[in-house]
């Protein structure tokens, strides 16, 4: 009801195509959220990585037979392209956070399909340093955990996993360089909190992995049990 009287004198307008939306929390239509493009298996039962059709759902993708991650499996929703690039742009660097709704909706869809996080018990996200969140004002990785805790009713811990070093932006390095930067830059502020629990790590982006990695490294040191990664998006189109 009060839903239909925002949305009536406030009508939404979709994010990929403009038009109004019927729906008041909502940022994209249903004809706009048929671009966004779910990936499919086979995954790498690791890293979730692509793999060609035709491999089995039981594969490792090479990466992960020569480098053991340190989560036990690493699962990304979308592919990484057109319209999802600039929504996530959009939560990101303009901070249009209710787009939250509807990341969290194609995340919630995914993990059902999938049978994903049903004995998860604690949520985290991967954290910002302190100066970059001063500068970015928001962490979108919060936003995004937050909503998914909400939903799927499982408790989220914002402060638990602190970043403490300012490492250059990952994105320019090699991997080598990537995993050497990012060793001891983060910090679990109450080991007791993660010991003997199934976490599920959530982030937007999966890129290399090697964020993540670093973070279940520190997390399965501590005790940690299972250690789930889920990511909205990847761009390993094959
Ligand atoms: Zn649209
Ligand atoms: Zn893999």
């Amino acid at each position: 009801m009060l839903g239909n009287l925002i949305n009536l004198l406030y009508p939404a307008i979709c994010r990929g195509c403009s038009k109004k939306i019927d729906k008041f929390d909502r940022n994209i239509c249903d004809n706009c959220a048929k671009k966004i493009t779910e990936r499919l298996p086979p995954f790498c039962i690791k890293c979730g990585r692509q793999l060609k059709e035709g491999y089995k759902s039981i594969a490792t993708c090479q990466n992960c037979e020569k480098d053991k991650p340190f989560f036990d499996r690493a699962w990304s929703v979308c592919h990484y392209d057109n319209l999802l690039k600039n929504l996530i742009h959009d939560f990101k660097y303009k901070k249009i956070t209710s787009l939250s709704t509807d990341f969290t909706t194609l995340i919630i869809n995914f993990m059902k399909k999938h049978h994903i996080g049903k004995d998860s018990n604690l949520i985290l996200s991967i954290p910002m340093h302190p100066n970059r969140l001063f500068q970015r004002e928001i962490n979108h990785a919060d936003i995004l955990a937050k909503a998914l805790g909400k939903n799927l009713g499982i408790p989220y811990s914002r402060n638990t996993l602190k970043k403490i070093k300012n490492t250059s932006l990952q994105s320019k390095l090699k991997r080598d360089a990537r995993i050497k930067n990012l060793r001891y830059s983060f910090y679990l502020k109450n080991k007791l909190i993660v010991r003997n629990k199934n976490i599920m790590l959530v982030d937007d982006l999966f890129t290399t992995g090697s964020t993540v990695n670093e973070c279940s490294r520190l997390l399965k040191n501590s005790g940690a049990g299972y250690v789930e990664v889920i990511t909205l998006a990847r761009g390993d189109v094959l």
